[in-house]
């Protein structure tokens, strides 16, 4: 058992690449066990048992990249596309509000619809309505001057998961015009801005190794995001991987326990990935060191439609009905739903 290294982790919030890569590669469910109980204690001392919101509004299913891994490829003929309005977006806010969340995330395919004027005004007629509540855009790569117009908005927070920090690795799992160069410019650039900014990967995508893993940890360590969004590869039938083999829940609570560690004051959701792999996933995540959740508030009738892997979860369910699942769902894993924007308590820049 790896008892040492996990006591060193949680001691010192680091180690070294050699021993996370030990750690990982070794782990059995004792360390886990132990892991887990340090990385929920560290998540306590740091925010309580909260666990913050967020709604999620899924308002592109086009998209102009084409990514291996994802159902939103624009070679994916068999997607089936749609967009959300200015005022259907901002109607799914009024719901949200309503039922408690007072953080809207606007997610995305890269759809050049959306142009810079039309995100700035969703942003600005979002923060008019709901003055406190925060807006995260999650909305892919764009340009310093874009992203900066979309902040002076009013935007808080942009999630743009790394996918992996291995750029050989990223080469594998992207067409050629996509760069991990890129990628973490748009990172450096988000940060430098003043959003609160989150980056990630999915764990267990095609040929990504304990190598690959490691450096995406050191990167996160060494950026010091304020979110970490991680989640199991699903694979989606209509893509290249479609027959590779999904993550696993065991290795993704693993990493989500590394990460609380790492970075004790990350927000650190539990996705909806985690409860697509698993019926009791996004529970078994925060018991791991999760504390946030991003519910579905997407219209009903579009929420089939944004695929980006096979069986998601809360396709079906209303907003309310989702929430009040959910809410039961957060409570079994000690943890309690609340009402709050949830801030990083990590300085902005
Ligand atoms: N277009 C934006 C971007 O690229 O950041 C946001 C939307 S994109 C669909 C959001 C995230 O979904 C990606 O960062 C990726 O990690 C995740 N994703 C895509 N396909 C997936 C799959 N097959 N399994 C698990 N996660 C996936």
């Amino acid at each position: 058992m790896e008892k040492e290294l996990i006591e060193k982790l949680y001691l010192t919030a680091n180690l070294t690449d050699k021993e996370l890569g030990r750690l990982i590669e070794n782990r059995t469910n004792e360390d886990f066990a132990l892991l887990s109980e340090r990385a929920r204690q560290r998540c306590n001392e740091e925010y309580g048992n909260k666990v913050y919101m967020r709604g999620l509004i899924e308002f592109s299913s086009y998209c102009k990249n084409d990514c291996l891994y994802c159902g939103l490829r624009r070679s994916n003929k068999n997607a089936q596309r749609y967009r959300l309005s200015a005022e259907e977006i901002i109607s799914c806010c009024e719901t949200g509000y309503k039922l408690g969340f007072r953080t809207f995330v606007l997610q995305g395919g890269e759809d050049a619809f959306y142009s810079d004027d039309l995100f700035c005004e969703i942003i600005r007629s979002v923060k008019k309505k709901f003055p406190d509540a925060a807006v995260t855009l999650s909305l892919g790569e764009r340009s310093h001057n874009s992203f900066k117009r979309l902040f002076e908005a009013g935007a808080d927070r942009y999630l743009l998961r790394h996918e992996t920090a291995d750029s050989e690795h990223y080469g594998r799992l992207h067409p050629k015009e996509l760069s991990l160069e890129n990628r973490m410019s748009c990172l450096k650039s988000l940060k430098e801005i003043g959003y609160q900014t989150g980056c990630g990967f999915m764990v267990g995508s095609p040929y990504q190794t304990t190598d690959c893993i490691v450096k995406d940890l050191r990167f996160i360590k060494d950026f010091q995001p304020h979110m970490v969004g991680i989640g199991p590869f699903i694979p989606h039938k209509d893509t290249p991987f479609g027959e590779e083999k999904a993550g696993t829940l065991e290795l993704t609570l693993f990493l989500l326990s590394i990460i609380r560690l790492l970075l004790p004051k990350v927000l650190l959701p539990a996705t909806t990935a985690l409860g697509t792999i698993s019926p009791t996933g996004r529970e078994q995540g925060i018991k791991a060191g999760a504390n946030v959740v991003m519910p579905n508030l997407s219209p009903v009738g579009v929420r089939k439609k944004y695929a980006i892997y096979d069986n998601k979860i809360c396709t079906g369910e209303e907003a309310a009905e989702c929430l009040e699942c959910l809410g039961r769902r957060v409570k079994t894993a000690g943890g309690e739903l609340v009402v709050d924007r949830g801030d990083s308590k990590i300085p902005i820049k």
